[in-house]
């Protein structure tokens, strides 16, 4: 079984796609860790991570592979766990110039589409039920206002002491969604035959119990 869970920044997809995951029993591949590690390499290669040819290059000579399991997932860049280091703002920006390469979409495609024959998961992105596993068992576009995504992602900050704005948050979430969804290559729309759920009035545990539902009430 595979489930597809796409949408925007802040969504929640990654915590949501978790607790969907554990209730079911199966793993949970985070996509977008993967080209955040892209952005981490680029970052620390000093490219442009929108220079096609540069990112290009890069990619070929990087090697990225996830560890999933019970107690979440591990990123490797070039055998290097960055799981935590690829959580930073600046590696945000990065994944999302770097993500606009179409090489380097081809690249993350055919090694996210490896990880999901392996076993029964969750896998979330923004081109998963549209470009990487078109015949996922189930497939939802899990979005929610920009003003309530900023919000989370503000407080999510400050638990943290990072430093910000509200505004700052919301332009970057604004412009984050406009480069996601208008790029050329494999853009972030709601795949024709998605369930979609809005989680702007909805508390974590709602959303995943809302995809359960789905997926439970197909299964009888
Ligand atoms: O989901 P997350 O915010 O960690 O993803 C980081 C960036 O990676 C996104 O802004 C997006 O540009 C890119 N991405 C993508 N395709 C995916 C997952 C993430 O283009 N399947």
């Amino acid at each position: 079984m595979t489930i597809a869970i796409d949408g925007p920044v802040g969504a929640g997809k990654s915590t949501i796609a978790q607790g969907v995951a554990d209730a079911l029993g199966v793993l949970h591949l985070d996509t977008g860790a993967m080209y955040r590690a892209m952005g981490l390499k680029a970052l620390r290669a000093g490219i442009d991570p929108k220079d096609a040819a540069a990112a290009e290059a890069l990619c070929a000579e990087t090697d990225i592979s996830v560890e999933m399991g019970a107690n979440g997932q591990k990123t490797l860049l070039d055998g290097e766990d960055v799981s935590s280091l690829i959580r930073t703002a600046e590696v945000s920006a990065a994944a999302s110039d770097v993500s606009t390469v179409k090489a380097v979409r081809r690249r993350m495609v055919a090694l996210q589409q490896a990880c999901a024959k392996k076993a029964s998961m969750v896998v979330d992105g923004r081109d998963i039920g549209t470009v990487v596993l078109p015949d996922a068992s189930f497939k939802f576009y899990l979005t929610a206002s920009p003003e309530v995504r900023a919000k989370r992602r503000y407080l999510e900050m400050q638990q943290k002491g990072e430093p910000g704005s509200y505004e700052e948050v919301l332009a970057a979430v604004i412009a984050r969604d406009d480069q996601d969804m208008h790029r050329e290559a494999d853009p972030l729309r709601r795949a024709d035959d998605a369930f979609l759920i809005d989680s702007s009035n909805l508390t974590l545990d709602e959303t995943i119990q809302a995809m359960l539902d789905v997926i439970r009430e197909a299964e009888k």
